[in-house]
């Protein structure tokens, strides 16, 4: 059997069968693990790779734009659990052809990604690579003990919510794959693909509330993250497609070249927004931006998006299976 047939969380399922799961700790299967501390807190860590020819294209992608989305997709693994980042811890294998004013300028973009939040650069490793570029970054944060929303906290009859639009970030990766013309409404979404925003304060505001239930971010679409809580809380989820919150300019990017916008929001990644769910009661009161999309229901079987016409394997990415 190959890689392929087991997919990727197939895979890391293999390899969460092979250890003990840990006594105190959160372990595999969060944004982060958690570790409690003696003091009332708990730290939290969490590490994501990005590799040239799988998650960018060297010709694509400026230096400053890799440093930024490399320290920003770390640190919204950090958001999504309510957490505030400490410091991160950046791996660099890097083709010794590579110029001193590229590495420059990954440094700029990855120190202005986490400039807002005063995170320190801790450390790292550095060597050369045979032909490819590859990006490890590990982000250290903490937060007070039980604030970490975990993905198996949803509730039945809470409200499905996410902080802001989806499928920008997809439809500006397919706007840069097909190289189509660049007007404003392009150019900003290709800037939600290559220059996501952490979510950090709007986790910290959300965790802060106990009628948050589960949280995460949406890295892989929501299709499949989604689908990540449903399992990890036992629960089903009815989604009310037409509430899925789209920005203008994926909208009308859509229709200049005939892309299906609710496609690439529910199956296209790395929007980086929040994805959480909540008392009813508490959503009418809650004071970070958001939107509902849907309610958590008894566990089912049904498709989750059974009016959208788009086909299970759609849903999501993985990067063990082909396409979208
Ligand atoms: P995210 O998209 O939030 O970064 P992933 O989908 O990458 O999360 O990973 C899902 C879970 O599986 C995480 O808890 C992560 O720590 C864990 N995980 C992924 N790969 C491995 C691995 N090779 N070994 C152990 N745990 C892993
Ligand atoms: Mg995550």
């Amino acid at each position: 059997m190959k890689l392929s047939d087991l997919g990727e969380f197939g895979l890391i399922e293999r390899i969460r069968a092979r250890f003990p799961a840990p006594q105190r700790a959160v372990g595999i299967g969060d944004d982060c693990a958690v570790l409690p501390q003696r003091d009332g807190q708990e730290s939290l860590v969490s590490t994501d790779m990005l590799i040239e020819g799988t998650h960018f294209l060297r010709d694509d992608i400026t230096p400053y734009q890799l440093g930024w989305k490399s320290a920003a997709v770390n640190l919204s693994d950090i958001a999504a659990m309510g957490g505030n980042p400490t410091g991160t811890l950046l791996s660099l294998a890097l083709p010794v052809d590579l110029t001193v004013e590229w590495i420059d300028a990954f440094l700029d973009g990855y120190a202005a990604a986490s400039a807002p939040f005063d995170v320190p650069l801790l450390g790292g490793d550095t060597t050369a690579s045979p032909d490819r570029i590859c990006i490890n970054v590990t982000v250290l944060g903490e937060a007070p003990s039980g604030r970490g929303r975990l993905r198996s906290n949803a509730m039945e009859g809470d409200l499905i919510c996410v902080t802001g639009p989806l499928g920008d970030s997809a439809a500006g990766l397919k706007a840069i794959l097909e190289g189509v013309e660049r007007d404003a409404d392009v150019q900003a979404l290709i800037d939600r693909h290559y220059l996501p925003k952490p979510r950090i304060k709007e986790g910290l505001e959300l965790a802060a509330n106990h009628q948050v239930h589960a949280m995460m971010d949406i890295s892989d679409g929501i299709g499949s993250d989604l689908q990540h809580i449903l399992d990890a809380s036992g629960v089903g989820a009815e989604i009310k497609v037409d509430d899925i919150p789209l920005s203008l300019a994926l909208k009308r990017v859509c229709k200049r070249f005939g892309w299906d916008p609710l496609a690439l929001a529910i199956g296209g990644g790395e929007d980086y927004e929040l994805l959480f769910t909540c008392n009813r009661y508490a959503e009418m009161v809650l004071t970070v931006p958001h939107f509902v999309i849907g309610r958590i229901t008894p566990r089912q079987s049904g498709p989750l998006f059974p009016h959208s016409g788009l086909a299970p394997e759609s849903l999501g990415f993985d990067h063990f299976k082909k396409g979208r």
